[in-house]
Protein backbone atom coordinates (compact mmCIF):
# COMPACT_ATOMS: atom_id res chain seq x y z
CA UNK A 1 0.00 0.00 0.00
CA UNK A 2 1.52 3.30 -1.32
CA UNK A 3 1.11 5.89 1.66
CA UNK A 4 1.65 8.80 -0.07
CA UNK A 5 1.87 9.95 -3.56
CA UNK A 6 3.85 13.18 -5.44
CA UNK A 7 1.92 13.65 -8.51
CA UNK A 8 2.52 15.96 -12.14
CA UNK A 9 6.44 17.42 -10.62
CA UNK A 10 9.14 17.15 -12.57
CA UNK A 11 11.55 14.64 -10.95
CA UNK A 12 15.21 15.60 -11.00
CA UNK A 13 18.34 13.17 -10.69
CA UNK A 14 21.54 13.98 -11.30
CA UNK A 15 21.33 11.83 -14.61
CA UNK A 16 18.41 13.58 -15.62
CA UNK A 17 14.76 14.82 -15.28
CA UNK A 18 11.47 13.60 -16.28
CA UNK A 19 7.54 13.79 -15.46
CA UNK A 20 6.69 11.41 -13.15
CA UNK A 21 5.02 10.48 -9.72
CA UNK A 22 6.52 9.26 -6.39
CA UNK A 23 5.39 6.87 -4.64
CA UNK A 24 5.97 6.74 -0.89
CA UNK A 25 5.50 2.95 1.71
CA UNK A 26 6.76 3.30 4.83
CA UNK A 27 8.99 6.54 4.62
CA UNK A 28 10.72 4.82 1.08
CA UNK A 29 10.65 5.86 -2.82
CA UNK A 30 8.60 3.04 -3.53
CA UNK A 31 7.22 3.83 -6.94
CA UNK A 32 8.42 5.90 -9.92
CA UNK A 33 6.83 6.73 -13.14
CA UNK A 34 3.88 8.16 -14.93
CA UNK A 35 0.29 8.41 -13.58
CA UNK A 36 0.41 5.87 -10.73
CA UNK A 37 -2.36 3.71 -9.32
CA UNK A 38 -3.55 6.17 -5.91
CA UNK A 39 -5.38 3.90 -3.48
CA UNK A 40 -8.18 4.69 -1.27
CA UNK A 41 -6.32 6.35 1.69
CA UNK A 42 -3.29 7.31 -0.05
CA UNK A 43 -2.27 10.74 0.54
CA UNK A 44 -1.35 12.67 -2.76
CA UNK A 45 0.84 15.68 -2.99
CA UNK A 46 0.07 17.90 -6.01
CA UNK A 47 3.59 19.10 -7.66
CA UNK A 48 2.47 20.41 -10.67
CA UNK A 49 4.95 23.31 -12.21
CA UNK A 50 7.40 21.94 -9.55
CA UNK A 51 10.38 20.12 -9.62
CA UNK A 52 10.94 17.17 -7.24
CA UNK A 53 14.57 17.16 -6.20
CA UNK A 54 16.01 14.60 -3.59
CA UNK A 55 17.03 16.84 0.27
CA UNK A 56 20.11 18.15 -0.45
CA UNK A 57 22.86 16.64 1.96
CA UNK A 58 24.98 19.55 3.68
CA UNK A 59 28.44 17.74 4.63
CA UNK A 60 29.85 21.12 6.39
CA UNK A 61 28.24 22.45 9.27
CA UNK A 62 29.51 23.72 12.61
CA UNK A 63 26.49 23.72 14.19
CA UNK A 64 25.92 24.35 18.40
CA UNK A 65 25.27 21.68 21.06
CA UNK A 66 22.41 22.68 22.71
CA UNK A 67 24.15 24.43 26.01
CA UNK A 68 21.72 25.38 28.99
CA UNK A 69 21.16 28.93 28.36
CA UNK A 70 21.02 27.97 24.61
CA UNK A 71 19.07 24.63 24.66
CA UNK A 72 17.69 24.94 21.19
CA UNK A 73 20.28 25.76 18.69
CA UNK A 74 21.23 22.37 17.20
CA UNK A 75 17.03 22.16 16.85
CA UNK A 76 16.40 25.48 15.58
CA UNK A 77 19.67 25.38 12.89
CA UNK A 78 17.71 21.91 12.00
CA UNK A 79 15.08 23.36 10.87
CA UNK A 80 16.44 26.28 9.32
CA UNK A 81 18.12 23.55 7.25
CA UNK A 82 15.16 22.25 6.69
CA UNK A 83 13.47 25.06 5.56
CA UNK A 84 16.61 25.49 2.87
CA UNK A 85 15.44 21.87 1.75
CA UNK A 86 18.65 20.11 3.24
CA UNK A 87 17.44 16.99 5.24
CA UNK A 88 20.57 15.48 6.04
CA UNK A 89 23.31 17.50 7.23
CA UNK A 90 26.74 16.26 9.10
CA UNK A 91 28.19 18.50 11.80
CA UNK A 92 31.68 19.01 13.13
CA UNK A 93 32.27 18.92 16.36
CA UNK A 94 35.26 20.87 16.77
CA UNK A 95 36.12 23.21 19.72
CA UNK A 96 33.94 26.10 19.73
CA UNK A 97 30.59 24.10 19.11
CA UNK A 98 29.89 23.69 22.44
CA UNK A 99 31.67 19.91 23.10
CA UNK A 100 33.37 19.79 26.23
CA UNK A 101 37.05 19.87 26.88
CA UNK A 102 37.22 15.51 27.28
CA UNK A 103 34.76 15.29 24.28
CA UNK A 104 37.05 17.58 22.38
CA UNK A 105 40.59 15.78 23.37
CA UNK A 106 39.44 12.22 22.27
CA UNK A 107 37.74 10.90 18.95
CA UNK A 108 35.69 8.34 20.92
CA UNK A 109 34.60 10.71 24.15
CA UNK A 110 33.52 12.95 21.05
CA UNK A 111 31.63 11.05 19.27
CA UNK A 112 29.37 9.60 22.53
CA UNK A 113 29.40 12.86 23.37
CA UNK A 114 27.57 14.52 20.40
CA UNK A 115 24.97 11.46 20.51
CA UNK A 116 24.46 11.80 23.55
CA UNK A 117 23.50 15.68 23.07
CA UNK A 118 21.95 15.68 20.13
CA UNK A 119 19.56 12.73 20.84
CA UNK A 120 15.61 14.26 20.65
CA UNK A 121 16.70 17.77 19.42
CA UNK A 122 17.20 17.74 15.50
CA UNK A 123 14.23 18.01 12.81
CA UNK A 124 16.15 16.37 9.96
CA UNK A 125 18.60 13.49 9.56
CA UNK A 126 22.21 14.27 10.47
CA UNK A 127 25.57 12.93 11.13
CA UNK A 128 29.13 13.49 12.81
CA UNK A 129 32.47 14.20 10.96
CA UNK A 130 34.88 14.28 13.68
CA UNK A 131 37.90 16.45 14.14
CA UNK A 132 41.42 15.31 14.64
CA UNK A 133 43.24 18.00 16.34
CA UNK A 134 46.21 18.71 18.39
CA UNK A 135 44.72 18.93 21.08
CA UNK A 136 43.60 15.09 21.48
CA UNK A 137 46.10 12.47 23.18
CA UNK A 138 46.42 10.06 20.34
CA UNK A 139 43.51 10.41 17.60
CA UNK A 140 44.96 7.69 14.93
CA UNK A 141 44.71 5.18 17.44
CA UNK A 142 40.89 6.30 18.01
CA UNK A 143 40.33 5.88 14.62
CA UNK A 144 39.82 2.51 13.22
CA UNK A 145 36.74 2.09 16.34
CA UNK A 146 35.80 5.85 15.19
CA UNK A 147 35.08 4.52 11.74
CA UNK A 148 33.69 1.17 12.83
CA UNK A 149 31.16 3.25 15.34
CA UNK A 150 29.64 4.79 12.20
CA UNK A 151 32.07 8.18 11.47
CA UNK A 152 34.44 7.29 8.45
CA UNK A 153 35.12 11.13 7.96
CA UNK A 154 36.99 13.20 9.96
CA UNK A 155 38.57 16.79 9.56
CA UNK A 156 42.07 18.07 10.40
CA UNK A 157 43.59 21.35 10.18
CA UNK A 158 46.80 22.55 8.72
CA UNK A 159 46.07 26.08 10.23
CA UNK A 160 44.92 27.35 14.06
CA UNK A 161 46.56 26.21 16.90
CA UNK A 162 44.88 22.43 17.49
CA UNK A 163 46.57 22.34 13.50
CA UNK A 164 48.28 19.21 12.74
CA UNK A 165 51.75 18.85 12.06
CA UNK A 166 52.79 17.17 8.73
CA UNK A 167 54.16 14.09 9.76
CA UNK A 168 50.67 14.01 12.00
CA UNK A 169 48.82 14.61 8.95
CA UNK A 170 50.59 12.08 7.17
CA UNK A 171 49.37 9.42 9.96
CA UNK A 172 46.29 10.50 10.30
CA UNK A 173 45.53 10.14 5.98
CA UNK A 174 47.49 6.26 6.50
CA UNK A 175 45.30 5.45 9.14
CA UNK A 176 42.27 6.91 7.66
CA UNK A 177 42.69 5.17 4.44
CA UNK A 178 43.47 1.98 5.85
CA UNK A 179 40.30 1.52 7.81
CA UNK A 180 37.85 2.65 4.78
CA UNK A 181 37.73 5.98 5.70
CA UNK A 182 38.92 9.26 4.15
CA UNK A 183 40.15 12.19 5.50
CA UNK A 184 38.76 15.85 5.09
CA UNK A 185 41.53 18.88 5.19
CA UNK A 186 42.28 22.32 5.95
CA UNK A 187 44.39 24.05 3.77
CA UNK A 188 45.94 26.77 4.22
CA UNK A 189 49.81 27.46 4.76
CA UNK A 190 50.63 28.02 8.65
CA UNK A 191 53.95 29.33 8.00
CA UNK A 192 53.33 31.74 5.76
CA UNK A 193 49.87 32.94 7.02
CA UNK A 194 51.61 33.61 10.53
CA UNK A 195 54.35 35.64 9.35
CA UNK A 196 52.28 38.14 7.59
CA UNK A 197 49.61 37.79 10.47
CA UNK A 198 52.51 38.80 12.77
CA UNK A 199 53.72 41.69 9.90
CA UNK A 200 50.37 43.33 9.86
CA UNK A 201 50.24 43.71 13.54
CA UNK A 202 53.28 45.41 13.79
CA UNK A 203 52.24 47.91 11.26
CA UNK A 204 48.98 48.34 13.85
CA UNK A 205 46.99 46.67 11.06
CA UNK A 206 44.52 45.24 13.21
CA UNK A 207 41.20 46.06 11.61
CA UNK A 208 38.68 42.89 10.14
CA UNK A 209 39.84 43.58 7.04
CA UNK A 210 43.29 42.33 7.49
CA UNK A 211 42.69 38.82 8.27
CA UNK A 212 42.05 38.55 4.37
CA UNK A 213 44.99 40.72 3.46
CA UNK A 214 47.41 37.99 5.32
CA UNK A 215 45.43 34.52 4.14
CA UNK A 216 46.53 34.34 0.54
CA UNK A 217 45.23 32.61 -2.65
CA UNK A 218 49.13 30.78 -2.72
CA UNK A 219 49.02 29.92 1.13
CA UNK A 220 45.89 27.91 0.16
CA UNK A 221 47.18 26.61 -3.32
CA UNK A 222 50.20 25.10 -1.53
CA UNK A 223 48.72 23.49 1.44
CA UNK A 224 46.64 22.20 -1.49
CA UNK A 225 49.37 20.71 -2.78
CA UNK A 226 51.06 19.41 0.46
CA UNK A 227 47.66 17.52 1.24
CA UNK A 228 47.46 16.30 -2.06
CA UNK A 229 51.40 14.84 -2.15
CA UNK A 230 51.22 13.47 1.87
CA UNK A 231 47.76 11.92 0.75
CA UNK A 232 49.62 10.20 -1.95
CA UNK A 233 52.51 8.95 0.18
CA UNK A 234 50.31 7.44 2.45
CA UNK A 235 48.06 6.01 -0.27
CA UNK A 236 45.01 7.68 0.95
CA UNK A 237 42.31 9.73 -0.26
CA UNK A 238 41.97 13.33 0.80
CA UNK A 239 38.90 15.42 0.41
CA UNK A 240 39.90 18.70 0.41
CA UNK A 241 37.04 21.24 1.97
CA UNK A 242 35.85 24.88 1.77
CA UNK A 243 37.79 25.40 -1.87
CA UNK A 244 37.90 29.19 -2.65
CA UNK A 245 40.39 29.92 -5.29
CA UNK A 246 41.66 29.16 -9.04
CA UNK A 247 44.90 28.32 -7.64
CA UNK A 248 43.81 26.04 -5.71
CA UNK A 249 41.56 24.13 -7.82
CA UNK A 250 44.19 23.95 -10.21
CA UNK A 251 45.75 21.08 -8.06
CA UNK A 252 42.89 19.29 -7.44
CA UNK A 253 42.44 19.29 -11.04
CA UNK A 254 45.89 18.08 -11.74
CA UNK A 255 45.54 15.57 -9.51
CA UNK A 256 42.14 14.31 -10.53
CA UNK A 257 44.06 14.29 -14.50
CA UNK A 258 46.35 11.77 -12.92
CA UNK A 259 43.57 9.53 -11.70
CA UNK A 260 44.25 10.08 -8.17
CA UNK A 261 41.55 9.82 -5.52
CA UNK A 262 41.85 13.44 -4.71
CA UNK A 263 37.82 14.91 -4.09
CA UNK A 264 37.10 19.09 -3.03
CA UNK A 265 34.30 21.20 -2.46
CA UNK A 266 33.55 24.51 -2.69
CA UNK A 267 31.21 26.78 -0.85
CA UNK A 268 28.32 29.25 -1.68
CA UNK A 269 29.93 32.00 -0.54
CA UNK A 270 32.89 31.89 -1.93
CA UNK A 271 30.70 31.28 -5.67
CA UNK A 272 28.21 34.54 -4.99
CA UNK A 273 30.91 36.87 -2.95
CA UNK A 274 34.16 38.63 -3.93
CA UNK A 275 36.62 40.23 -1.50
CA UNK A 276 35.11 43.33 -2.61
CA UNK A 277 33.13 43.08 0.50
CA UNK A 278 36.63 43.61 2.51
CA UNK A 279 36.18 47.45 1.10
CA UNK A 280 33.44 48.72 2.99
CA UNK A 281 34.12 51.24 5.77
CA UNK A 282 31.93 50.06 8.35
CA UNK A 283 33.97 47.46 10.26
CA UNK A 284 30.41 45.67 11.20
CA UNK A 285 29.95 44.94 7.35
CA UNK A 286 33.32 43.67 7.00
CA UNK A 287 33.62 41.52 9.96
CA UNK A 288 30.64 39.42 8.58
CA UNK A 289 32.85 37.99 6.12
CA UNK A 290 35.73 37.27 8.35
CA UNK A 291 35.66 33.33 6.94
CA UNK A 292 38.63 31.23 6.75
CA UNK A 293 40.14 31.30 3.70
CA UNK A 294 38.86 34.89 3.15
CA UNK A 295 36.38 35.68 -0.08
CA UNK A 296 38.67 35.99 -3.39
CA UNK A 297 38.33 37.54 -6.55
CA UNK A 298 35.65 37.73 -9.21
CA UNK A 299 37.99 35.42 -11.22
CA UNK A 300 38.28 33.10 -8.51
CA UNK A 301 34.68 32.71 -8.15
CA UNK A 302 34.43 32.77 -11.91
CA UNK A 303 37.10 29.70 -11.71
CA UNK A 304 34.69 27.59 -9.03
CA UNK A 305 31.76 27.97 -11.48
CA UNK A 306 33.59 26.19 -14.32
CA UNK A 307 34.75 23.41 -11.67
CA UNK A 308 31.51 22.71 -10.71
CA UNK A 309 30.60 22.50 -14.12
CA UNK A 310 33.27 20.53 -15.80
CA UNK A 311 34.39 18.40 -12.60
CA UNK A 312 37.32 19.37 -11.04
CA UNK A 313 34.69 20.36 -7.74
CA UNK A 314 33.02 17.29 -6.60
CA UNK A 315 30.09 19.36 -4.38
CA UNK A 316 29.37 22.35 -2.62
CA UNK A 317 28.70 22.27 0.97
CA UNK A 318 27.82 25.43 3.82
CA UNK A 319 30.88 25.86 6.39
CA UNK A 320 27.67 26.71 8.39
CA UNK A 321 28.86 28.72 11.56
CA UNK A 322 25.82 30.55 12.99
CA UNK A 323 27.87 32.90 14.36
CA UNK A 324 26.62 36.12 15.56
CA UNK A 325 26.84 39.86 15.69
CA UNK A 326 25.51 41.04 19.03
CA UNK A 327 28.29 38.03 19.86
CA UNK A 328 30.84 36.60 18.49
CA UNK A 329 31.44 39.40 15.92
CA UNK A 330 30.81 42.50 17.89
CA UNK A 331 32.26 45.44 16.88
CA UNK A 332 34.68 47.10 18.22
CA UNK A 333 36.13 44.00 17.46
CA UNK A 334 38.98 42.40 18.62
CA UNK A 335 42.16 42.75 16.62
CA UNK A 336 41.56 40.16 13.49
CA UNK A 337 43.22 37.37 14.56
CA UNK A 338 41.11 36.97 17.67
CA UNK A 339 37.84 37.72 15.46
CA UNK A 340 35.73 34.26 15.32
CA UNK A 341 35.76 32.89 11.86
CA UNK A 342 32.99 31.65 9.72
CA UNK A 343 29.21 33.06 8.71
CA UNK A 344 26.30 31.19 8.43
CA UNK A 345 24.49 29.16 5.53
CA UNK A 346 22.44 25.98 6.35
CA UNK A 347 19.65 27.79 5.61
CA UNK A 348 20.71 29.40 2.11
CA UNK A 349 22.26 26.51 0.14
CA UNK A 350 20.13 25.12 -2.13
CA UNK A 351 18.53 28.85 -2.87
CA UNK A 352 22.01 30.45 -3.52
CA UNK A 353 22.78 27.37 -5.97
CA UNK A 354 19.93 26.98 -7.87
CA UNK A 355 19.42 31.48 -8.36
CA UNK A 356 23.04 31.75 -9.26
CA UNK A 357 23.95 28.32 -10.65
CA UNK A 358 21.04 26.83 -12.80
CA UNK A 359 19.07 30.08 -13.04
CA UNK A 360 21.60 31.90 -13.93
CA UNK A 361 23.09 28.98 -16.50
CA UNK A 362 26.18 28.21 -14.95
CA UNK A 363 25.15 24.43 -14.09
CA UNK A 364 22.37 22.08 -15.24
CA UNK A 365 19.46 21.41 -12.70
CA UNK A 366 20.57 17.69 -13.27
CA UNK A 367 24.67 18.74 -12.49
CA UNK A 368 22.64 21.10 -9.03
CA UNK A 369 21.12 17.82 -7.44
CA UNK A 370 24.04 16.12 -7.96
CA UNK A 371 25.74 18.36 -6.37
CA UNK A 372 23.97 19.34 -3.07
CA UNK A 373 22.75 15.76 -2.92
CA UNK A 374 24.12 12.89 -5.02
CA UNK A 375 28.06 13.02 -4.54
CA UNK A 376 27.51 14.05 -0.75
CA UNK A 377 25.64 11.56 -0.04
CA UNK A 378 27.93 9.07 -2.19
CA UNK A 379 30.90 10.33 -0.68
CA UNK A 380 30.03 9.90 2.90
CA UNK A 381 28.84 7.04 3.08
CA UNK A 382 24.57 7.62 2.95
CA UNK A 383 23.24 4.97 0.30
CA UNK A 384 19.66 5.55 1.35
CA UNK A 385 20.24 9.55 0.90
CA UNK A 386 20.47 11.94 -1.64
CA UNK A 387 18.73 10.71 -4.99
CA UNK A 388 14.98 9.80 -5.76
CA UNK A 389 15.42 6.24 -6.36
CA UNK A 390 13.12 3.17 -5.42
CA UNK A 391 14.30 1.93 -2.12
CA UNK A 392 16.41 5.27 -1.51
CA UNK A 393 14.45 7.25 1.85
CA UNK A 394 11.85 9.91 0.55
CA UNK A 395 13.69 12.82 1.41
CA UNK A 396 12.20 15.26 -1.22
CA UNK A 397 11.97 19.00 -1.75
CA UNK A 398 9.39 20.55 -3.98
CA UNK A 399 11.01 23.67 -5.45
CA UNK A 400 9.11 26.01 -7.38
CA UNK A 401 11.73 27.34 -10.07
CA UNK A 402 9.36 30.05 -11.29
CA UNK A 403 9.59 31.89 -7.81
CA UNK A 404 11.41 34.50 -6.94
CA UNK A 405 12.40 36.08 -3.25
CA UNK A 406 15.03 38.56 -1.66
CA UNK A 407 16.83 36.44 0.95
CA UNK A 408 16.41 38.58 4.62
CA UNK A 409 17.84 37.69 7.73
CA UNK A 410 14.55 38.43 9.38
CA UNK A 411 12.64 35.23 7.08
CA UNK A 412 15.41 32.77 7.84
CA UNK A 413 15.39 30.78 10.85
CA UNK A 414 18.99 29.76 11.67
CA UNK A 415 20.51 30.84 15.03
CA UNK A 416 22.58 33.20 13.52
CA UNK A 417 21.73 37.20 13.22
CA UNK A 418 22.57 37.83 9.95
CA UNK A 419 23.08 36.51 6.59
CA UNK A 420 25.81 37.04 4.25
CA UNK A 421 22.98 37.06 1.55
CA UNK A 422 20.99 39.93 2.83
CA UNK A 423 19.24 41.66 -0.01
CA UNK A 424 20.21 38.97 -2.61
CA UNK A 425 17.05 38.69 -5.18
CA UNK A 426 16.98 34.76 -5.74
CA UNK A 427 15.07 33.01 -8.38
CA UNK A 428 13.37 29.79 -7.41
CA UNK A 429 11.84 28.61 -3.96
CA UNK A 430 11.57 25.44 -1.83
CA UNK A 431 7.96 24.94 -1.29
CA UNK A 432 7.65 21.71 0.34
CA UNK A 433 10.27 19.47 2.39
CA UNK A 434 9.47 15.73 3.32
CA UNK A 435 11.94 13.46 5.31
CA UNK A 436 10.94 9.90 4.91
CA UNK A 437 7.69 10.52 3.39
CA UNK A 438 7.18 12.93 6.27
CA UNK A 439 6.08 16.91 5.72
CA UNK A 440 8.47 19.01 7.45
CA UNK A 441 7.95 21.97 5.52
CA UNK A 442 4.77 22.93 3.76
CA UNK A 443 2.81 26.42 2.46
CA UNK A 444 6.32 28.28 4.06
CA UNK A 445 5.45 26.74 7.68
CA UNK A 446 7.67 24.45 9.99
CA UNK A 447 5.64 21.07 10.30
CA UNK A 448 7.98 18.82 11.35
CA UNK A 449 9.43 17.70 15.16
CA UNK A 450 12.45 18.09 17.31
CA UNK A 451 13.80 14.91 17.70
CA UNK A 452 12.19 13.39 14.09
CA UNK A 453 15.73 13.47 12.78
CA UNK A 454 17.60 10.56 12.95
CA UNK A 455 21.38 10.56 13.74
CA UNK A 456 22.92 8.31 10.57
CA UNK A 457 25.26 5.55 11.66
CA UNK A 458 27.37 5.71 8.51
CA UNK A 459 29.06 2.77 6.97
CA UNK A 460 32.14 1.77 5.86
CA UNK A 461 32.59 -0.45 2.74
CA UNK A 462 33.18 -3.94 4.63
CA UNK A 463 30.01 -3.66 6.90
CA UNK A 464 27.82 -3.58 3.75
CA UNK A 465 26.26 -6.81 2.75
CA UNK A 466 27.75 -7.62 -0.73
CA UNK A 467 26.07 -6.16 -3.76
CA UNK A 468 25.12 -2.66 -1.55
CA UNK A 469 28.85 -1.60 -1.08
CA UNK A 470 29.44 2.14 -0.54
CA UNK A 471 32.55 3.45 -2.11
CA UNK A 472 33.57 6.29 0.56
CA UNK A 473 35.83 7.39 -1.75
CA UNK A 474 37.63 5.42 -4.05
CA UNK A 475 35.30 5.68 -7.08
ZN1 LIG B 1 34.37 24.36 8.49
Amino acid sequence: MTDLVVIGGTVVTAAGSFQADVGVTEGRISAIGPDLPREAGTEIIDATGLLVLPGCVDVHTHTRLPIVPEPDRFYQDSVAAAFGGTTTFLAFNNPGTGISEGGSRSLLAGLREFQARTEGESAVDFGLSAVISSLQDDPVAELPKLIADGVPTAKAFMVYDYRLTDERLFAALQAMSRHGGMLQVHCENATVIDALTAEALAHGNVGCRHHALSRPTYAEAEATHRAIALARAADAPVYIVHLSCADALAEVVTAKARGWPVYAETCPHYLTLTDERYAASDEAEVIKSVVSPPLRSDADRQALWMGLAHGGLDLVATDHVPDRLAVEKRVPAAPFPEISNGAPGIETLLPVVYSEGVAKGGITVERMVDLLATTPARMFGLPMKGAIHIGSDADLVLFNPSASRTLRQADLHHTSDFTPYEGMSVSGAVQTVLLRGQPVVQAGLFVGSRGAGRFLDRSVAERLPPGDKVHIAHE
